[in-house]
């Protein structure tokens, strides 16, 4: 156990960590800047996470996964989101977009059908909520679905979908209206499996950041699937949504927190070498303070995800910790992106310096699984004031 206290990490959690560092340093960072440059995720890369077991951290052996926590999971996308924030969403999204509502909300026929690949790496999934006219208030949904002769048939669009366009995706799980009730949306989620005809993956975005990681809109023109397609209950999706967000927030946290601490390390290595008016740059006070402030970030946030991960796998409430964790720590990653760069002068604005990949992918941690002024609400409504 370390010096953290009640968040302390076991020695299994400690192990997990250092190797998934290990991995980052030695096989995902050396690809980190031409996957940026070129836009492309690195499969090579994402099937060697498959054969770590990254990809079933969070669950039961019965399906594949490895037995462990969400805790665990997060030690991992902390330790890859460190050195290549892409690679790290791609594991995020791949668990907790991809495989956690098949895991949560399916039957028991679902999972054993889908969850194996998901949790081997070996297939990846999407979860297509965010639409043209519904990001934050994702209950305007406008995608519909209606049965037809056993068979949903879905329009509409949904856009900047992580992971649903690789050569590994198997489908992608949808949110749709599926009638009203009481006057209002029925909002359902429903399997789309990719080759539905149909169903579009339309071309990739050109992203500010997060360049190597699978984005994509989406179309649905008649899409048919079998009723059976429907995951979770009818009239269900919107509640089932906002839990897996819940728990992904957690996870982008994490994710924030080693990009965080990614950014403190590279200012604090090239202070030390830089030298400034004769002197090493880590010599001014002015610098020494910033690192400061940036390991302060680092540490905060950190405990803001262990607690709020914690609570989490003990089966307790956690939605606001879950809210105050992402909005600190993706925050801190925003804010120690910027100082870094400013440390490294004119070289961090060089993409060849990972602080200025850091500095462009940092600034949608602030607006991907909820933006930040929806955990704010989120807080709010704990507090009792929205
Ligand atoms: C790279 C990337 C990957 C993504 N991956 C996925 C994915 O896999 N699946 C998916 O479904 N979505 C995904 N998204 C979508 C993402 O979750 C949304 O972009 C996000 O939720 C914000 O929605 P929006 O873009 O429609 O912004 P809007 O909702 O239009 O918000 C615009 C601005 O208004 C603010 N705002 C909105 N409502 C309020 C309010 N009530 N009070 C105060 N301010 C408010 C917002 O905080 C924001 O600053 C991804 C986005 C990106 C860029």
């Amino acid at each position: 156990m370390d010096n953290y206290g009640t968040y302390a990490l076991t020695e299994d959690e400690r192990e997990l960590a250092g190797m998934v560092r290990a991995f980052a340093d030695e096989v995902v960072a050396p690809r980190s800047y031409e996957a940026d440059r070129t836009h492309t995720l690195p499969m090579d890369v994402v099937a060697q996470m498959g054969e770590l077991g990254l990809f079933g951290l969070p669950f039961p052996e019965e399906y594949g996964g490895q037995g462990g926590d969400y805790f665990a999971l997060c030690l991992a996308i902390e330790a890859l989101g460190r050195v290549d924030q892409s690679i790290a969403i791609t594991l995020e999204a791949g668990v907790s977009l991809g495989a956690m509502p098949v895991f949560r909300f399916g039957t028991e026929e679902q999972k054993r059908e889908l969850l194996p690949d998901l949790l081997a790496g070996r297939a990846l999934a999407g979860f297509g909520l965010t639409e043209p006219e519904a990001g934050s208030d994702a209950g305007a949904t406008r995608t519909t679905a209606r049965l037809e002769g056993g068979q949903w048939v879905i329009n509409g669009s949904k856009q900047f979908i992580t992971n649903s366009g690789t050569a590994i995706t198997r489908f992608v799980t949808v949110t749709a209206v599926t009638g009203e009730r009481e006057g209002r949306k029925e909002i359902s989620t429903i399997v789309v499996p990719h080759g539905t005809p149909g169903f579009t993956v339309e071309p990739g975005y050109d992203k500010v950041g997060w360049r190597a990681s699978d984005t994509h809109p989406l179309t649905f023109q008649d899409a048919r699937v079998p009723e059976a397609n429907l995951l979770g209950e009818r009239g269900r999706g919107f509640a089932n949504f906002l839990h897996i967000l819940d728990e992904g927030r957690i996870a982008i946290a994490a994710l924030s927190v080693g990009a965080a601490e990614g950014c403190l390390e590279a200012a604090v290595d090239y202070a030390q070498k830089r030298t400034v008016f004769g002197e090493a740059l880590s010599g001014r006070q002015g610098i020494q303070f910033l690192l400061a402030r940036m390991q302060q970030r680092v540490h905060v946030a950190r405990l803001a995800w262990h607690h709020a991960a914690r609570l989490r796998d003990a089966g307790k409430p956690f939605k606001t910790e879950a809210a105050i964790a992402k909005l600190t720590a993706s925050d801190a990653a925003m804010d120690n992106a910027r100082d870094a760069t400013q440390v490294f002068g004119g070289n961090g604005f060089m993409n060849e310096y990972p602080v200025a990949r850091h500095y462009r992918d940092s600034k949608i941690l602030e607006i991907g699984e909820g933006t930040n002024e929806v955990q704010l609400l989120v807080i709010a409504r704990a507090l009792g004031v929205a």
